[in-house]
């Protein structure tokens, strides 16, 4: 227990705190900014047991704000989930951590939680589209979730159970145009804070203090903090929350291009694409078991497994139409 002995003197957490923490098991959808962060402290705090899902291997673009990944990762092209066990495991090696590198769907994400049993999930997504799924898929399998969210130097904070209101009582319906670091940047300290603050939920949760059930907003650059007491926004017709209507659930609808952050976007082919890179146009200059990367034009293209496409370097000049069809032809 020593190891742990620090943060158990601190009374309202205590040994119980700690205890039930050990018993814990935390499912973390994401493994970027908010999943590692998140990750890293719950291990470090001994948390009983992690499951990890993301898709995304470790680029150049992630090192400014993703603490836990290094050079070392980019260079290897390695998956976030293979490179934050790794670390994880050398941080604590008594947590067991399992890891699944997925993409999290609308088809497959009440699977992966019937299959891995959370006692609480972990947003560590950077867009609303996958939170509205998280909200119906943890709505449906009744486990309490903990969403964050960053953009720019704000970001905001909120842990649901079933008592209060769900993600669609507060902010609506998915907002079509929601601000997307992808459009505004994102500056690291924001994550941090976020982080911090889904972990704090966490804790406040496992030793049985309950959720603050407050929404959290913070801007690290104009250092402005506020808390809201939103339990009044419990929409008692609210479809998912009150009626359990999921329309989002099992609904596949991935557009061929869509937005990333950082001033990317990601085009979807089909996976067999993948297996004939070399039919694609530019020169392949590293590939792997997980991505392969090609120099095209000014562009630099991270194509993966499943089809999936990163796009980076991209100017307001950009046709993206135009791109993506000269790759989609290219190998048809
Ligand atoms: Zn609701």
């Amino acid at each position: 227990m020593t190891r742990y002995a620090r943060q158990a003197r601190f009374g309202p957490f205590g040994e119980q705190g700690q205890a039930q923490l050990e018993g814990l098991h935390v499912l973390i959808i994401g493994a970027g900014a908010l999943g590692s962060h998140t990750a890293e402290m719950l291990v470090r705090m001994g948390v009983g047991r992690l499951t990890i899902a993301d898709m995304d291997i470790v680029e150049m673009s992630n090192l400014h704000r993703q603490a836990v990944y290094d050079e070392q990762d980019v260079a290897e092209m390695l998956p976030k989930v293979k490179a934050l066990k790794h670390k994880l495991a050398n941080v604590n090696s008594q947590v067991p951590i399992s890891t699944l590198y997925m993409e999290v769907t609308p088809t497959n994400i009440s699977q992966l939680i019937r299959g891995t049993q959370p006692d609480v999930i972990i947003d560590g997504m950077d867009n609303f589209r996958m939170r509205y799924l998280i909200n119906e898929a943890a709505c449906e399998a009744q486990i309490p979730w903990i969403y964050g969210a960053v953009v720019g130097s704000k970001g905001s904070v909120y842990a649901f159970d079933f008592t209060g209101p769900c993600l669609k009582c507060l902010f609506g319906e998915m907002p079509e145009t929601a601000e997307s670091c992808a459009i505004n940047g994102i500056l690291p300290p924001v994550v941090q804070q976020v982080a911090s603050m889904q972990v704090s939920e966490l804790l406040r949760y496992a030793s049985g203090n309950g959720f603050s059930k407050k929404l959290v907003t913070i801007d690290t650059f104009q250092v402005k903090y506020q808390t809201m007491n939103v339990d009044a926004l419990k929409d008692t017709d609210c479809r998912v929350c009150s009626q359990h209507d999921y329309q989002l659930l099992n609904h596949n609808e991935h557009h061929p291009i869509e937005d990333l952050c950082g001033n990317a976007i990601r085009f979807r082919f089909k996976p067999q694409v993948f297996d004939h890179a070399e039919l694609l146009p530019g020169t392949i200059v590293k590939r792997n078991n997980f991505a392969t990367i090609i120099h095209y034009q000014d562009y630099t293209l991270t194509l993966f497994k499943d089809g999936r496409m990163n796009v980076h370097g991209l100017t307001e000049d950009t046709d993206v139409k135009t791109l993506f069809n000269t790759i989609n032809k290219s190998f048809k």
